[in-house]
This record gives structure tokens, sequence and C-alpha cells, in this order.
């Protein structure tokens, strides 16, 4: 804009006004997002309190949404209400918050308090009444804004345990009108104290594509930087690259006075100089939060338990939380010079910590001409990286024959790329065609792949073979599949598990099981030699399922009802203990003299307690309890109390 160019003493005390304007509309936006002294610390306020987990952080699936607050590692804490506002949900599962009270606050926002023991009276009430209404233990109930006033500091409930929580503390959220959540971080509270910077445990450096190449090698190597000064890291020695390389950061934070190792708020990577990836998580939508699964590499995560954050943007990945130069942040190496890397990795409390290393370009050499003498008959291994088929095999003796690829049945030259101890690696670019098989020569046997189809990620596709058929939708896939599929016996491969789904896929088996035994026959998620139960409908003599995972799927036949026992029996409480040895709990119901009773449930512990809607009338009559498992199959126990 010229305005800048020519700077004259008006246009500068304009260019001052406007400047001024932006930054007091940048102040006022943040304000009214991140209002500071609005929010009350939900546990015990105005004292000192410590996070088990922070927003950001990598979960399963999941960035994790909120604070995780340490209650001193018990359960029965008050949980105050933050602000003024109503209560417009409360969720009960089995699984995740667990009892979870959600704040409608007059400004818009809403804040969340999660895994509650119980609720304060009033809601508690309203709670039990409608369970009692309803007949279930899980409920969802969206009151108006007239039932459930409450006043900033209102004891709301009591922290807890309960649902998908490894041990007692309050998980805390603070969302958008827009269901956005907000880092609570932000907001302002002295409770918490954080003066310690993150750390950086390993880096890694990836080949992305089949002409790029780390240390000479198309593959991906990890380096443990060193400590270069307080919060300074360094890597000592240059390392090798080539073509289109991507930077992987296994890092976390730590916060004062705590071990609990949480998730950075930022990444910043600049190359010479230049920014050319930067990540925060400030706030994000429920809507994209899969996307860590290409946020991180998740196939590394598979094999290492560790969540390497990639520094550049995968393909699919729909966050909005990115700013990258025109290469999404990989590096692109072409030059033999030495290329100067600089990342700061920050928490949200402004601490930082920086790690200096450098990149050297070191182009690829053609492996020498040396022609193989006789055939060797060492098989192919191969593996799918990205878009890049990659084989090896361990010839008798050095040589660099090229392989044949059979295209569509059409063999296709692949000459060898290099030589790595004592295999020889050949790589293909699958865009160049799908290849179902690979030979040394003409003459030699081949090894066949399981590629099986390419399915485009964004559309609706298709995949049918004779005993199974998958449908992709739309929204399925992260990016371009090559799709794997075999059978073994009665185990279907169905893809590969270290390929991330973003959405379900519907699958469709057609086994070989007689129709007596079909409705209590499910599909099961075979890993680690353990099943877990995937569901499936029976359509005539197929069954169909759907699933966000990849992997090994098999059916099994579930007839054994759950197991309960009553373990607990006085006239005010009635505890049983349930359990089921496959398809796992499914529904459970109870009635005392002929009237349905609560039972709560707790999964981790495998216990069930009474909730009646009197409490002050005393359990006795006759106690009917059913327990029916996902496979339909009903334990009954009846008692008389
Ligand atoms: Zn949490």
């Amino acid at each position: 804009m010229k305005f800048f160019c020519s700077v004259t003493p008006a246009g500068r005390s304009k260019y001052f006004l406007i400047s001024l304007l932006f930054f007091w509309i940048n102040q006022s936006s943040a304000q009214s997002r991140y209002p500071k002294d609005y929010l009350l610390f939900p546990i015990m306020p105005g004292q000192v309190n410590y996070l088990s987990g922070n927003m950001g952080e990598l979960r399963p699936n999941h960035f994790h949404a909120g604070l995780d607050i340490k209650t001193q590692g018990r359960e029965g804490l008050s949980v105050y209400a933050s602000a003024d506002g109503y209560v417009s949900r409360i969720k009960i599962s089995w699984g995740g918050y667990g009892n979870a009270l959600y704040i409608t606050h007059p400004n818009g926002l809403v804040t969340v308090y999660g895994h509650l023991k119980s609720f304060n009276k009033a809601i508690g009430a309203f709670v039990r009444s409608q369970q009692y209404a309803q007949k279930t233990f899980e409920i969802e109930l969206l009151p108006d804004s007239t039932l459930l006033r409450v006043k900033r500091g209102d004891v709301v409930g009591l922290s807890g345990n309960t649902g998908g929580s490894g041990g007692p503390h309050l998980h805390y959220e603070v969302r958008d009108l827009q269901e956005n959540v907000l880092n609570p971080e932000y907001f302002g509270f002295k409770e918490i104290k954080d003066k310690v910077s993150p750390v950086i445990d390993r880096i890694a450096l990836v080949a992305l594509n089949s002409e790029a190449r780390v240390r000479g090698e198309f593959g991906r190597t990890e380096l443990v930087p060193v400590k270069a000064g307080t919060n300074e890291y360094t890597v000592n020695q240059p390392v090798s690259v080539w073509g289109k390389v991507g930077l992987e950061m296994l890092t976390s934070d730590l916060s004062s006075g705590t071990s609990n190792r949480n998730g950075i708020s930022g990444i910043e990577v600049k190359l010479d100089g230049q920014v050319v990836f930067a990540h925060r998580l400030e706030t994000f939508s429920f809507d994209v939060s899969r996307s860590i699964n290409v946020h991180v590499n998740y196939a590394q995560y598979l094999r290492s338990k560790n969540r390497f954050q990639r520094c550049y943007v995968a393909d699919g990945n729909e966050l909005n939380t990115y700013k990258t130069d025109r290469n999404r942040g990989a590096f692109v190496i072409r030059d033999e010079a030495v290329h100067k890397a600089e990342v700061t990795v920050y928490d949200a409390y402004q601490n930082e910590t920086r790690l200096r290393f450098s990149v050297k370009g070191v182009p690829p050499t053609a492996p020498a001409t040396v022609v193989q003498a006789g055939s060797s008959s060492a098989p192919f291994r191969f593996d799918v990286q990205e878009n890049t088929l990659v084989l090896k095999r361990t010839p008798a003796q050095q040589g660099n024959q090229p392989a044949l690829l059979y295209v569509k049945g059409r063999p296709v030259p692949a000459g060898m790329a290099y030589q790595r101890g004592k295999d020889a690696v050949y790589l293909w670019d699958i865009r160049r065609g799908l290849p179902d098989s690979v030979s040394l020569a003409q003459t030699t046997p081949a090894t066949s792949f399981n590629l099986r189809a390419v399915v485009p990620a964004g559309r609706r596709f298709l995949y049918e073979e004779d005993s199974l058929n998958i449908l992709f939708d739309e929204r399925s896939l992260f990016d371009t599949l090559y799709l794997q599929t075999d059978r073994e016996g009665s185990k279907y491969r169905i893809g590969r598990a270290d390929v991330p789904l973003r959405e379900a896929i519907s699958v469709r088996l057609r086994p070989n099981i007689p129709e007596g035994s079909r409705p209590k026959t499910a599909v099961y998620m075979v890993s680690g030699g353990r099943l877990s139960y995937a569901g499936g409908m029976w359509v005539g003599s197929e069954i169909e399922f759907r699933t966000k995972e990849f992997g090994t799927y098999t059916l099994a036949y579930d007839n054994d009802p759950p197991f309960a026992k009553l373990e607990v029996n006085t006239p005010s409480r009635v505890v049983c203990r349930i359990s089921d040895n496959l398809s796992g709990i499914g529904r459970i119901d109870a009635w005392l003299n002929g009237q349905w009773l609560l039972m709560q449930y707790d999964y981790k512990t495998n216990l069930i307690w009474s909730d009646p809607l009197d409490p002050k009338q005393p359990l006795k009559g006759d106690f009917v309890l059913e327990v029916t498992d996902k496979a339909g199959n009903i334990k009954k126990l009846e008692v008389r109390l």
C-alpha cells in the first residue's frame, strides 16, 4: 500500500492512529474472548492448584479440550460455578466425562465440569427424577434457562472420578457459543503457576517423497537433542538431507510444583531465519479434533506410544491452527549448503524452549553399476509409506539389478535406489501405478502385494471383493489410501492399523455362519491377541459394522451371560459386582418390588449400586437385577432383601 511507502508527518500520525486502532480492536477482541477475572477457578479458588492435564494435550483421537485439575488424590472436593448463569446441559454416561455439568453464562461462555462424584441437592434431585422418569442411568438433559440458575461461587457438585477417568480429578472446560473450546489458561487464573519451560525429548526427520533422503535413506531418523544452556537445545552434527523432508518433535510441557507432563501450546520453526511453520493451539472445534491423527505421526505412535508432532501440515489435516510457507512447513533442500533450523516450543505462560540444529543438502548417489551374476531367489519385503512403495531384498551378491513391478500385469523396471546394509532398496511412487507383484526378472518367482485399490479421499467409494466390501464416505479418509486387505481363516485384515481414519467406514463381511448362531455372533477387533467388540448387524447372511479403525477383525459367538453377584445388602444400599467375558455389558436394569430402581455403574471397579428415588425408604422386598451383554445374553439375579 502506497500509504506506508511515503511516510509524511501527517501520514505517520495517521499510521499511528490506525495502528492504535488495530491494537485496540485486537485487545478488545482478546478481552471479550478471554475476559480476565470473570471466571472463578472451580476447585479451591484462591489457593495454588495443580494440573494433571492441560488444554491441547495429545490424547487418543483428540486434543484434550480443557484442564484436568488435581483434587488432592481424592474425591469429594467442592466444585464451584465459575460465574453466574444456568445449568444448560447435564450428561451422565458410563464412560466419557461421567457425571458432567454444563453452565451457560450471560456473556455466551459455557463452562464444563466433568467426572463429578455428585451434583448439588437441587441439580441432583432434578437428574434423579429424570432418570426415574426415563428409567435409565445414562441420560442427557437440556434444562431451560429458568430451571437451574446458579451464582458465581455456588457449589454445583463434588469432584469425583466418574466415567473415563484414570484417577480423581476435575475436568474443566470453557467453550464459546459456537462450541469451540477455549484455553482456560488464558482467563488469568492465579491458581495455576507455571514458570517452567517445555522440554524437547527427541526430534525426527522424515523423507516425504520417494526423491527425498534423510542420512542417505528414504526413511525417518530420530535424534536426541542435547542441552546447550537454560531452555536451549542443540544437535551437534548437521543432518544430511535431500528433497522434501519433514520435521517431527517429541515435546511436552512441565509446570511448577508437579512432575506431570502436559501439552505445549505452540511450536514455531524457522529455516534460515524464515518462519516456515507455526502452530498455536488456543482454540479448536470438536469436529476437527480427530485431525490429531495426522498432526502427529500416527504410525510411530502405535509403534512406540510416543506422539511426535509434525512440523508440517499433512494432507487431510483440518485444524486451522497453523501458519506455514508454501511448502506447508516441510523443508525442501536442493542445494549442498548447510541450512540452519531454529525451533521454539512454548506453553500458555510464555515459557519458551529453543532448539537449534542444521541440515546439510547431500544429493542421493546412484548405486555403483555392478551386474549381478546369476539370479537369486531372495524374496522382496515391502512397505507403503505415504505414496511410496518401499521394496527391500537381501541379494546373495552385491548388485543393482532392477526390480520388475507388475502394474496391471505389465512389467515395469524399477532401478535400485540405494543399498542399506545388506539390503538392496527399491522405491516406487504409487501415483505412477498400483503394482500387484514384483520379481527380479521375468524368469524368477514374483512376490505378490495385497495392495487392492487406490481409494481417493473426499469421495464415496465402494470397494468389493468376494468375502467383504468396504464403503468409504466422503469424510472417512484423511488422504488417498492404498488399500491392503487379506483374509486368513476367520480373520479379515482390513487396511493397515497404522493408517488413521477420520470418520467411520462401513464394512460388510460374508462369513459362513449357520443361521441359528448369527444373532449372538458379532464382529470383534483383534489386537494383541485380545478381542474387542465392534458390533455388527446381520443382513441375511452378511454382517455389517462401522469402524473408525483399520485392523484385523473376526467374528465371535457369545453365548455366556454376564456375571452378577450381590456384594452389599443393607437397608440403605445394595451393591453388586458385574462383568462380562466377551461382548461386554450392554444394559443394566433393577427393580425393587416391581418398581424400577436406578443403579449407578462404575466400569472401572465393576460395581453397580442403588440410587433410590426416595433415600429414606429402606431397601426391603424383592430385588431383581437383569444384566444384559451386547450379544443379548441376560443374567437375572433375584434376591429377597
Ligand atoms: Zn480431562
